[in-house]
């Protein structure tokens, strides 16, 4: 069986490295994800994921995470979890009970805590010096500025799928927001009968569609990877536009149960591959009327994380 690893963003390119030699080494989706997001989490150089995330509007990191294993369908979730470095263990902790799979705030900080789970600052001085400069600025929420999620997909030798999210959501963000990520079929989904995905972008404008679901579904239903991602994304964007006269960034990756990968974005949008015919490779997408445009990630053009 062929075993296939996609993820969101080009800083999930070590993570993807490392998650692609435990799946050729026969290890499952799970271990190859959650090895694979720790590496992003625990990267300071990435303000936009786990530790030295970008803080809300009070200076507080609060980080939302999201894990589903496509053989069982237990999905879990954490939402505005604060000074944990690994939200995802804590989402995938979550998702093995009966009960309580969606854990928010306190209770997910109690949760994390009963784990053994240590507390970390999560702020570093370079996060805090962008608060503080996004304060003096008096500037509004961005709709594309200091967020990004990373989302993966990955299928084992053994044909198992498993999604999973992590982020530190909107920059100055209200407290207790949480996005689309830690929400089971809108930040990730996956189902071993059909496929698996998982969405960065605006969390509010993911959210109201179920953009995660609804792809796994339209790949049930006999589309390709590539068509239920671009479809999904396009046909939300041109809906958000005719309700509202315009739609914030949505990115969606998509993987079907034979490993075959497929994105949508209205934006432009990076992302990491891998199977066992492919190293990781950093690509880009870029949509183009109906179609996306994908080519390789070039250092001296893209300037995306
Ligand atoms: N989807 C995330 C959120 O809304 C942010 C992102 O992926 O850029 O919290």
């Amino acid at each position: 069986m062929r075993w296939s690893m996609i993820a969101t963003w080009k800083m999930s390119y070590d993570g993807v490295k490392k998650g692609t030699f435990l799946l050729k080494d026969n290890k499952s989706a799970k271990e190859a994800v959650l090895e694979a997001i720790h590496e992003v989490e625990k990267n300071e150089n990435y303000h936009s994921v786990g530790y030295s995330g970008l803080p809300n509007e009070q200076g507080v990191v609060q980080c939302d995470a999201g894990f589903m294993d496509g053989e069982t369908l237990q999905a879990g979730a954490v939402g505005a979890l604060e000074d944990v470095v690994h939200a995802v263990d804590v989402a995938y902790e979550c998702s093995k009970g009966r009960f309580n799979n969606v854990l928010v705030g306190e209770g997910a900080n109690e949760f994390a805590s009963s784990l053994g789970i240590k507390k970390e600052t999560m702020l570093t001085k370079e996060s805090y010096e962008k608060y503080l400069q996004r304060k003096k600025e008096k500037l509004p929420l961005s709709s594309y500025d200091g967020h990004d999620t990373v989302g993966m997909v990955a299928l084992d030798q053994q044909g198992h799928l498993v999604s999973a999210t992590s982020t530190s959501g909107l920059f100055m963000k209200k407290k207790g927001r949480i996005g689309d990520s830690p929400l089971i079929g809108s930040g990730f989904y996956c189902d071993d009968e059909a496929g698996g995905a998982a969405a960065t972008g605006v969390g509010e404008e993911i959210m109201r569609g179920c953009l995660s679901y609804e792809a796994v579904r339209r790949m049930k239903e006999g589309m390709s990877a590539q068509q239920a991602a671009s479809s999904t994304v396009y046909e939300w964007t041109e809906k958000m536009i005719l309700k509202k006269g315009y739609c914030d960034a949505i990115s969606l990756i998509c993987m079907n149960v034979q490993g075959e990968v497929g994105i949508g974005t209205n934006i432009k949008f990076a992302f990491v591959c891998a199977d066992e015919n492919h190293e990781p490779q950093v690509y880009v997408a870029i949509p183009d009327g109906k179609d996306i445009i994908l080519r390789a990630y070039d250092d001296h053009q893209d300037h995306l994380d």
